[in-house]
């Protein structure tokens, strides 16, 4: 498995990065140093709504002793008024309005009778108190984000606050999903004999939707080789990259083996894993556009992509790290593992305050999809392990926790 990920990881390359609107580039990797080309907050003002006043002016101020003072205008945020606070006068503020000049505090609303003509202040303000100074959270020219940040909320809300409408970050991946074989039908139509529902082409659009990808589900293509070649060459334009599922194995209408091994460039090992053991990557089209031939049984499609595709995703996207981390977690059966393969165990994972425990859920099929369902964690039995006890510490991939 690690071989073969490695193969993958080394034909795959980060998309160039472009210019995009800020919403466009939620969940994308910035590909620029953001230098913020304004200070926050780009002028003093107030933090509170109360008054603007010269804290000299309200020396000993107390319930007992509350001292009046003259309001001779008032501020809200985006106006400014050229009214300028002089000693003994104050002027009515309201929380983000620019500080007048003249005064160096602001007393809150809380401490007074809330007048507008004159005001009964019962509380004298510390020096700058309630005043929220420029370029106190950003100066002009500083840095405020890295060229390789994940952007999720926070870090738009940063590139807002400082007023940049668009930035440079790597694209979602187009990824087209094929899924090849004569026994399939679309979910929603009636089955004939021998037929079956496609499940491989939603299974693995989801995942690639998960994953941050903008998904073409192509859907059912026959076992026929000229209707594979030309669906592939006809989805090229569209794609970053492209999945296939079924065909790749060793029975006699295998085609999608058989006509990509002409290309010369997709490679079919065999991998030890289980399930998941006939794998196919490569490149095709004038663009060397990456190609991942998953197989046919559902689990066996599943697993392949958490384990391969994934982590090209993220190579694609810019992001690391490009393995997911594993969990550790306390065993609840005994299992069995073939020695030659490392073995991934749909598996149910428990939270409790004293960490994580695990049980294998479904039967080991790659046919049972219904266990599949049911599991949120795979159990990574390594090459060489043979059997495992119940209560012994096992290494778990968390399904539905994306991590970094
Ligand atoms: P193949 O790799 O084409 O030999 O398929 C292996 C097994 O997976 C067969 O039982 C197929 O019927 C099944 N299979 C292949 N493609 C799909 C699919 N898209 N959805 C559900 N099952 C599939
Ligand atoms: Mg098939």
């Amino acid at each position: 498995m690690d071989e073969h990920l490695e193969v993958v990881l080394g034909r795959v390359a980060a998309l160039p990065a472009f210019d995009q609107p800020l919403m466009d580039a939620v969940g994308l990797v910035l590909c620029e140093d953001i230098v913020s080309g304004v200070s926050l907050p780009g002028f003093d003002n107030s933090a509170m709504d109360g008054y603007a006043v010269q804290a000299a002016d309200l020396a000993g101020a107390s319930d007992e002793n509350p001292i009046s003072v003259p309001v001779v205008g008032e501020f809200r945020a985006g106006h400014s008024e050229p009214i300028v606070v002089t000693p003994g006068t104050c002027v009515r503020i309201m929380t983000g309005a620019p500080m007048p000049r003249g005064a160096d505090s602001v007393v809150p609303v809380e401490w007074t009778d809330g007048g507008t003509v004159s005001v009964r202040i019962t509380q004298q303000p510390p020096l700058g108190g309630s005043v929220r100074r420029a370029g106190e959270d950003v100066t002009a020219g500083a840095q405020v984000l890295d060229g390789d940040t994940v952007l999720g909320p926070r870090q738009i809300a940063v590139l807002a606050a400082v007023g940049r409408a668009r930035v440079k970050a790597r694209p979602r991946p187009r990824v087209v999903v094929i899924s090849t074989g004569a026994e399939l039908r679309e979910p929603g139509s009636r089955l004939g004999d021998g037929q079956i529902y496609d499940s491989n082409s939603y299974t693995l659009a989801a995942c690639a939707r998960d994953a941050g990808a903008v998904v073409y589900r192509v859907g059912i293509v026959d076992d026929d080789p000229k209707r594979i070649m030309d669906t592939l060459s006809d989805q090229l334009v569209r794609a970053d990259l492209v999945i296939t599922t079924g065909g790749v194995s060793m029975g006699a209408y295998d085609i999608v083996k058989e006509e990509l091994s002409k290309l010369g460039t997709v490679d079919f090992p065999q991998v030890a894993m289980q399930p998941g053991k006939p794998q196919g990557f490569g490149v095709i089209g004038e663009d060397d556009t990456p190609i991942f031939t998953l197989p046919g049984n559902p689990v066996s499609a599943y697993v392949s992509f958490e384990m391969f595709v994934a982590p090209a995703l993220r190579k694609l996207t810019g992001r690391e790290p490009l393995a997911r981390t594993l969990t550790t977690a306390t065993l609840q059966r005994p299992l069995r593992s073939m020695r030659d393969k490392q073995q991934l165990v749909r598996a149910h994972a428990e939270f409790s305050a004293d960490g994580v425990r695990v049980t294998p859920v479904g039967g080991a099929g790659s046919h049972l999809i219904a266990g599949l369902a049911q599991a949120d964690a795979l159990i990574v039995l390594a090459e060489g392990v043979t059997r495992v006890d119940q209560g012994e510490q096992v290494p778990v991939l968390l399904l539905d926790r994306p991590v970094g």
